[in-house]
């Protein structure tokens, strides 16, 4: 059987993600991803509204026009997780192809509202739920199966797909957690059997191949949290938490310290009361009782609350933690919001500051912003949700791959991973996949 991979997106960055496995007649569509940076550099774009092809032109969506180089039939779109460098393309790509988009509940919950929010395209295809542990078959040889991982959101998996020749493990994106505070831990006796049964190809996320070590697991950022946030038991001013809205296991844990220390928390911002307003209703998390607000109005009314019944009675768990201009921490910074910044009043960051000039430099802006109202910022109260090093090596020698491809960076980021597999005896060129978006890699004749 003829097994071609072709490496549309993802493959120059982090972000749009979009990889196509071709197996027979069969195709396989794995992640279509949104590169945020490329939309926010722009003042205001607004995306629901704008053609794929001027989303390409910008470098924003994954170029999926190579796509008429494969000769099959896509069977299936299988976006791995919710992060919108995975599924933010999906609104605008996904209605070209005749298939079904498969992922597991909370992700597909989350490509729904993408579905939802787009205005330019109507997006009819199929969704369908799978869970990690389940198959598919996709082809008369071909299978689909999903391994649990465990990664900055709930409801992760490694999609894999079985074909006669072997197994094509797409690994993007994943830390090996075994104890993740929320969900199962991540399933290596699986990738093991099938290393066993042997691996054609495993597409790696690199993200942290610079890294040296091992990515710590979700219980130790808990256990920072806990570290910080108890010992500020006994203080009475202000304090406000940021962390990625989409990482229920972190917002979840701040809920519960909040309360720990006597403080009501109240989750405020559009993606805050999404994501977790998602995961709730799914029965993912239980928060009874927690308010999460995500409308300006209704945001605006809840500072005001807790500028009556006292700050020092509420956490605020609010978005900005890149320092994103419109999000609520940089409105407070800036003092747009009816909540009152005071000397000594702390901002938690649970999030670490994504090595990206923008970022950087809006971050930076935030932080001043915040601190020449006097607030004391705790930064980096984090751990990643990517393998590092030892992390990668693992991986490894649990899969035995033939073929592997480095995914999730650019050359540069690349390169921690191309040290270690070739120390592991692969060697670019021959079964070490070097490449770059927009190319076809033939695997099989
Ligand atoms: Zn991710």
């Amino acid at each position: 059987m003829e097994i071609e991979i072709a490496t549309i997106g993802g493959y120059e960055e982090v972000g749009r993600q979009m990889t196509a496995v071709r197996a027979g007649d069969d195709i396989v569509i794995f992640d279509m991803g949104l590169n945020l940076s490329k939309v926010l550099i722009h003042d205001n774009l607004q995306t629901e509204s704008m053609h794929s092809l001027d989303l390409i032109d910008m470098g924003a969506i994954p170029d999926d026009r190579i796509m008429s180089e494969l000769s099959g039939e896509v069977k299936a779109i299988v976006p791995t997780h919710g992060h919108l460098d995975h599924i933010g393309a999906i609104p605008k790509l996904a209605h070209r192809y005749d298939a079904p988009i498969v992922g597991a509940p909370f992700t597909i919950a989350l490509v729904e509202d993408q579905i939802q929010d787009e205005n330019k395209f109507t997006v009819n295809n199929d969704l369908v739920t799978m869970e990690a542990g389940e198959t598919m078959s996709i082809g008369d040889h071909t299978e689909l199966e999903f391994v649990n991982v465990t990664h900055s959101i709930i409801d992760a998996i490694n999609p894999v797909l079985h074909t006669p020749e072997g197994a094509i493990v797409y690994g993007l994106d994943k830390r090996i957690d075994h104890t993740p505070v929320i969900g199962d831990p991540i399933d290596m006796d699986r990738f093991r059997e099938i290393g066993r049964d042997g691996v054609l190809c495993y597409i790696e996320d690199c993200t942290n191949a610079n890294k040296k070590g091992r990515t710590p697991s979700e219980a130790v950022a808990r256990e920072q949290l806990q570290d910080v946030m108890h010992s500020l038991e006994d203080f009475d001013g202000g304090i406000v938490a940021t962390t990625f809205s989409s990482h229920i296991a972190r917002v979840s844990s701040i809920v519960e310290f909040a309360r720990d220390i006597g403080r009501e928390p109240v989750l405020l911002g559009r993606s805050m009361e999404q994501y977790s307003g998602t995961a709730e209703r799914m029965g993912a998390i239980s928060m009874p009782d927690v308010d999460m607000y995500g409308h300006r109005q209704s945001v605006d009314r809840a500072f005001e609350r807790i500028m009556n019944e006292g700050k020092e009675n509420f956490l605020p768990v609010v978005t900005g933690h890149q320092g994103e201009p419109r999000a609520m921490l940089t409105r407070m910074g800036r003092g747009e919001t009816s909540y009152d910044l005071e000397q000594g009043d702390k901002v938690i960051f649970s999030a670490r500051v994504i090595p990206e000039p923008t970022n950087v430099g809006q971050r930076y802006q935030s932080e001043t912003l915040l601190g020449m109202q006097g607030a004391r910022i705790y930064d980096d109260v984090h751990v990643s949700g990517h393998l590092s090093q030892e992390g990668h090596y693992e991986m490894l020698d649990a899969l035995q791959p033939e073929n592997v491809i480095p995914a999730h960076q650019d050359m540069k980021g690349f390169s921690g991973y191309v040290d270690l597999a070739a120390s592991q005896g692969y060697k670019v060129g021959r079964d070490l996949h070097v490449t770059t978006n927009g190319n076809v890699i033939q695997l099989v004749e």
